[in-house]
């Protein structure tokens, strides 16, 4: 019998996406031997504070550039698709009707594994997923009914940092892939108005 596929599940409001991103997909892709990373931008809500957010299909186009040479990513915007709250358990309940025989692991910064109980229905997810958490600077402990895999490796990116960045006339922003970085010029994202 042939062993099961293995799907990465990112997600994440990738806003813009990063060298940071691609850094943790591609080590936690190699380190637990995924066949795929699904990368599934979230909508992010227009009131959030600071400038305003690129719109999904711009953060999906951005994805699309940057995992343009990676041949086990997949842009998966079913979130964006999606009327009712894109929480991530109801994500993940789709993927495993979809994928009924596959391995499905969810992947993500530590920071975000420390806010992990604050999201809607954890316990749901945890019987999904194993989850990957690629720390961020900070420990990663594990939980009591979470399958975890810690990944090893650092990136300093910073979605936040990059967005004030291009606000204050950075161009070319060293953690952004190029293409990505004159995508993002040639629309005038995050740029004042
Ligand atoms: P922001 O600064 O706007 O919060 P972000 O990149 O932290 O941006 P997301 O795009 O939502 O936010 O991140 C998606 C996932 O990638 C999250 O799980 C986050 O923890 C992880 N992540 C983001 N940047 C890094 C990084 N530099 N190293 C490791 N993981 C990261």
């Amino acid at each position: 019998m042939s062993a099961p596929r293995k799907i990465g599940l990112f997600g994440g409001t990738f806003d813009p996406v990063h060298l940071g991103h691609i850094h943790l997909a591609a080590v936690t892709r190699d380190a637990l031997d995924l066949d795929e990373v699904r990368f599934i931008p979230c909508p992010i809500s227009p009131h959030k504070a600071g400038t305003p957010p690129a719109s999904g299909a711009d953060r999906c186009e951005m994805l699309r550039i940057a995992t343009a040479d990676l041949q086990w990513a997949v842009v998966d915007d079913c979130e964006l698709r999606r009327s009712a709250p894109a929480y991530s358990y109801l994500t993940v309940e789709t993927m495993a009707a979809q994928f009924p025989a596959a391995r499905l692991v969810w992947m993500l910064g530590g920071d975000q594994w420390d806010a992990l109980p604050r999201w809607q229905n954890p316990g749901r997810l945890a019987e999904l997923v194993e989850f990957a958490v690629l720390s961020r600077g900070n420990l990663t402990e594990s939980r009591e009914g979470y399958r975890l895999h810690v990944i090893q490796g650092d990136h300093p990116a910073s979605a936040t940092e990059i967005r004030s960045a291009i606000s204050n006339g950075t161009e070319n922003h060293e953690w952004l892939d190029p293409t990505v970085a004159e995508w993002i010029r040639e629309k005038s994202l995050y740029c004042p108005p």
